[in-house]
């Protein structure tokens, strides 16, 4: 297939702010691919390199692109750069440059999806002496063969700035109408895709073979599972009501990074739960565990930071040293991290998530039987009252946990699903205030007075998973320091939009700026309400009124182990919301 269709299809894709249109866009393209093509179709709509937790960088700076361009158009760097400057894409610079370029090039050869493909792939492989050179090579080698539609997508793909707007949920539904006929589908593959991980191979399953086949893929060594995440609850009255007499066990809720660690016999890897593989990052966890004599596995945990001196938990932040690209070795000495086990999903060979909760913890206090400094199991404890859980609650605060987690002792593994099942109970709940948000950005104000010339207010957004669909909830412009507000804004840059993105629902709110849904932060608000502006919840309360945040105030956490579409859902908000009249 002709990287020339994708290309169009792309471009369609790009004008489009309606997800409807998008899926349509994508059914059409999926049809239309083979078996050679389809996987790598999915990998490139989703700018990336395969899946998430193998996905190569491409590590190409913008001077090399610039220079490419310059080389295939025959314009001078200081030009291009010029022009860059003034339109912010190289994409779009290329696009403009290269519309007359073909009655020049004789030795064309049209270029397949495979093709340009492969070429990406080898740029991410070129590594040492002379790499710059060879990528400026591999990159000409597609532009001397692309219209400048191509170009403009190539060099886009390029630089990690393909900004289609379609998230997971779209891909789902448009794979599901593309090979089963029907949207209803989807449900199937989502279970298939929170197990393995990687929506390039069930497509590729499901063009090839059939619905069971995708039905029935197991969960493996080194494939990172989607993890199970939790719902919230206001107090220890409403997280008891909530697991309605069944038993459960509150554990430590510790603010550190959630880790999935594979393990055979022969290698250990620790993925994020935006599925990164950060092994690197933490040899000195990998290590440990390697002393561990135990057979192949899959369990989860927290890693967290620790204070030498008292033991105690530090917060979320002081991790982030480890997630240096450079000096890490260092890193890993003057930030020591322990990880505290919660869950066992594999182990001897067998899938284990379908086991109830008391079942997998007991296994995994059989294999983590003896003392460790760095490998330990969180701290549990079986509770039926309430006295019980504001007992555990105040313990945990004191060891500088975040608070508790409730867990139902007969509960499955639930792969990808937030459910009862789990409940976060934090600790301002126990001052009667609102809980902390994670919101993506979605839009800006420019500043004003002091702010000029940077942002001045973020436009925030919730998510709805079932419409894969960004709610706005509130503008923020209290709680940044001006240099987190530089680097907020810097990291903004590389999101801008030319208009509101497709899956973000804003109703009739205008705002300066635009952005992807990216980058999420932590929100702090001590009251919801309704309000006409914003479109969280929109009609589902009261007619023509939407859920917005009173006071809003950001904590000064930006949470980088999120993606978008783990932001705090509608129906937390709505739940928190429904909590809070009661409480008055
Ligand atoms: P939140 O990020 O606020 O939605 O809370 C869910 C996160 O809490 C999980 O993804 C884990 O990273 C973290 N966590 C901390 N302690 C536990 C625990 N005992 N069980 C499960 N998750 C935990």
């Amino acid at each position: 297939m002709y990287f020339s269709e994708l290309a169009e299809t792309f471009e369609k894709m790009e004008k489009t702010s309606s997800r409807l249109e998008l899926t349509d866009y994508l059914v059409h393209v999926l049809k239309r691919s083979t078996i050679q093509t389809i996987d790598k179709i999915i990998y490139l709509i989703q700018g990336k390199l395969g899946p998430d937790y193998q996905s190569k960088e491409l590590g190409v700076a913008e001077r090399v692109v610039i220079k490419s361009l310059a080389l295939a158009s025959g314009y001078s760097v200081k030009d291009i750069q010029i022009k860059y400057n003034k339109s912010g894409d190289l994409g779009d610079v290329a696009y403009d440059l290269l519309k007359n370029k073909f009655q020049t090039t004789l030795s064309y050869e049209k270029l397949t999806i495979e093709k340009v493909y492969e070429t990406l792939i080898k740029i991410s492989k070129v590594s040492g002496a002379g790499s710059i050179d060879l990528k400026l090579k591999y990159i000409n080698s597609l532009l001397n063969n692309s219209t400048n539609l191509e170009s403009k997508f190539i060099l886009k793909l390029i630089l990690g700035n393909l900004r289609l707007g379609i998230a997971d949920f779209t891909i789902l539904d448009a794979i599901s109408i593309s090979f089963t006929g029907e949207k209803k589908n989807r449900k199937i593959l989502e279970r298939a895709y929170n197990v393995s991980s990687d929506l390039g191979n069930i497509a590729r399953l499901l063009f090839g073979g059939s619905l069971n086949e995708v039905e029935s893929i197991p969960i493996s060594l080194f494939i990172p599972v989607r993890p199970m995440l939790a719902e919230r609850a206001s107090d220890a009255n409403d997280a008891l009501k909530k697991m309605s007499g069944k038993i459960c066990y509150a554990e430590y809720k510790i603010d550190g990074e959630r880790i999935q660690i594979h393990k055979s016999d022969k290698k250990i890897e620790l993925f994020t739960r935006s599925l990164e593989n950060v092994t690197n990052n933490f040899s000195d966890i990998v290590n440990e565990f390697k002393k561990i004599n135990t057979k192949d596995l899959i369990a989860e945990g927290e890693i967290v930071s620790i204070d030498i001196q008292t033991g105690k938990f530090l917060p979320f932040q002081s991790l982030m040293h480890r997630r240096r690209k450079y000096k890490i070795d260092e890193a890993i000495k003057d930030y020591p991290v322990i990880l505290n086990l919660f869950d066992l999903l594999f182990y001897d060979n067998e899938d284990k998530t379908n086991l109830p909760f008391f079942k997998r913890r007991r296994i995994l206090e059989e294999i983590i039987s003896f003392e460790n400094e760095k490998i330990k199991l969180i701290t549990q404890t079986k509770v039926t009252e309430i006295e019980e859980l504001d007992k555990f609650m105040v313990k945990a605060i004191e060891e500088g946990c975040e608070g508790l987690m409730l867990k139902n002792s007969e509960s499955p593994y639930r792969a990808g699903a937030r459910e009862w099942a789990w409940i976060k109970l934090k600790k301002e709940y126990s001052n009667k205030l609102l809980d902390t948000l994670d919101l993506a950005i979605v839009g800006a104000a420019h500043g004003k007075g002091r702010r000029v010339g940077n942002y001045g207010a973020f436009l925030l957004a919730a998510y709805e998973p079932e419409e894969d669909t960004f709610f706005t909830i509130c503008k923020v412009g209290t709680g940044f320091t001006d240099e987190i507000l530089e680097e907020i804004s810097k990291r903004l840059k590389q999101h801008v939009i030319k208009n509101k993105h497709p899956r973000v629902n804003s109703g009739e709110l205008k705002i300066d700026v635009w952005f992807e849904p990216k980058l999420v932060i932590e929100i702090f608000s001590p009251e919801i309400t309704l309000s006409p502006l914003y479109t969280t919840s929109i009609n589902r309360i009261k007619k023509g009124y939407g859920l917005a945040l009173r006071f809003p105030k950001f904590t000064g956490k930006i949470r980088d182990d999120k993606n978008a579409e783990d932001s705090t859902t509608i129906t937390e908000i709505e739940n928190i919301y429904k909590k809070q009249l009661k409480s008055i």
